[in-house]
């Protein structure tokens, strides 16, 4: 895909890439940090008396398979699009996800075949190497959102 402009486009999703969800970011400043859950921000540790400064949290970063009618794609989601497919926060996911084996593996199962309208758009950044997926929509009408499913088969009720 060649255009600069953001492209919308019907595409299934074929597969995910569940072996890493999400990266941990500073929650000031948004900076990626190391996966080391002890690591802190150095930007922002300046202000580490104050603990409500420091932390971190995690977002989304979905490398996923899709296919249009005519080609099939690599394409990157970040945390905006992805929680349309999670409907939940990237925390929330791995928190499930620490107490629920194969929870990724069962999400991208969960995903895999759904149809979605998706506003796929070039990286800025020149060399990233995948498309993004800007903006998720689901197509059908009884979608439910991956953590959905997954308390369901977990049985697990939502608080
Ligand atoms: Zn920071």
């Amino acid at each position: 895909m060649e255009a600069e402009k953001p492209t919308t486009m019907l595409c299934t999703v074929l597969a995910i890439d569940h072996t890493d969800f999400s990266y941990r970011v500073c929650s000031v400043c948004e900076r990626t940090l190391p996966d080391n859950p002890t690591s802190l921000c150095k930007f922002c540790s300046v202000n580490a008396f104050n603990p409500r400064f420091s932390r971190s949290k995690r977002l989304f970063r979905l490398l996923m398979s899709i296919a249009s009618d005519t080609k099939v794609f690599t394409v990157i989601c970040f945390d905006r699009a992805a929680k349309v497919l999670f409907g939940c926060s990237a925390d929330e996911f791995f928190d499930f996800a620490k107490f629920h084996p194969f929870a990724a593996v069962n999400v991208s199962r969960i995903l895999e075949g759904e149809m979605f309208k998706m506003t796929l758009s070039k990286p800025k950044n020149g060399n990233a190497q995948h498309l993004r997926a800007v903006q998720v929509i689901p197509l059908r009408s009884g979608f439910q959102p991956a953590i959905v499913t997954l308390r369901e088969l977990y049985g697990v009720r939502s608080s």
